[in-house]
């Protein structure tokens, strides 16, 4: 297929397509006469070449799709290596740390816990004016995202990162159920164990009350010990 390196060049230079974004500059390479499967598979075959993929990741609460370049050989942090100073990439290291091993699947630190973590990577220069700064450009990267002031990690993060987040935090991470994406937002079943994200949850649910789909317990969202909630909530 012709063109297919000019839109790789264009996947890369862009962070994260929305499906809208995406379809229209597939348009611009390819003309509509193609189809976007056709295009994807395609796509996909050419970046095996260089160990990457086109990865497709859904927002776990609001269900729109996002398109991304991921690196499957990755797993570590050195896809951020070439935008971010050393120091900030440790940071990011211990935000993403903070994140995941969060008591009660919160999946998320306060904006004062973030900036609390400037404190352990232990680098005299980088204080919490330079945390703050580094935290803007993680949001406005999308690697971080801020629910109603709460942190969490954004979809390129998912989507980019996933085998480092796999690799690093196995434990820690549970998948759902319905689509197999990892999970941080959502519900999780104390009674049957299983995981699911917001909007799964909402695609498969006829009923008002958030029960769990597989054994019909209630999910309990006030109990502070037995919280059913996975991240930041709605
Ligand atoms: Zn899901
Ligand atoms: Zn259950």
């Amino acid at each position: 297929m012709e063109n297919t390196s000019g839109f790789i060049q264009q996947c890369l230079a862009s962070k994260m397509f929305t499906e809208d974004e995406f379809v229209s500059t597939t348009t611009r390479f390819f003309g509509d006469e193609i189809e976007l499967n056709k295009i994807i598979q395609e796509t996909k075959k050419t970046l095996v070449d260089y160990g990457l993929d086109l990865a497709k990741i859904i927002d776990q609460v609001t269900g729109d799709a996002y398109y991304v370049l991921t690196n499957n050989k990755q797993d570590t942090l050195a896809t951020l290596a070439s935008k971010y100073t050393q120091t900030e990439l440790l940071y990011f290291k211990s935000l993403v740390e903070g994140i995941m091993t969060s008591d009660d699947n919160k999946f998320y630190l306060t904006y004062h816990e973030a900036l609390d973590k400037s404190g352990e990577i232990e680098v005299a220069t980088f204080r919490s004016k330079e945390a703050q700064t580094a935290l803007d450009s993680f949001f406005k990267d999308k690697w971080l995202e801020s629910v109603s002031g709460k942190i969490c990690l954004g979809n390129r993060s998912l989507a980019e990162l996933h085998k480092f987040l796999k690799d690093n935090y196995n434990e820690e991470t549970t998948e759902c159920y319905v689509c197999s994406g990892i999970l941080t937002r959502g519900w999780m079943c104390h009674y049957c164990g299983k995981g699911i994200h917001s909007f799964c949850y909402n695609q498969l649910s006829t009923n008002q009350n958030k029960e769990c789909l597989e054994c019909s317990k209630d999910f309990d969202q006030n109990s502070q010990e037995n919280d059913s909630v996975v991240g930041p909530g709605e």
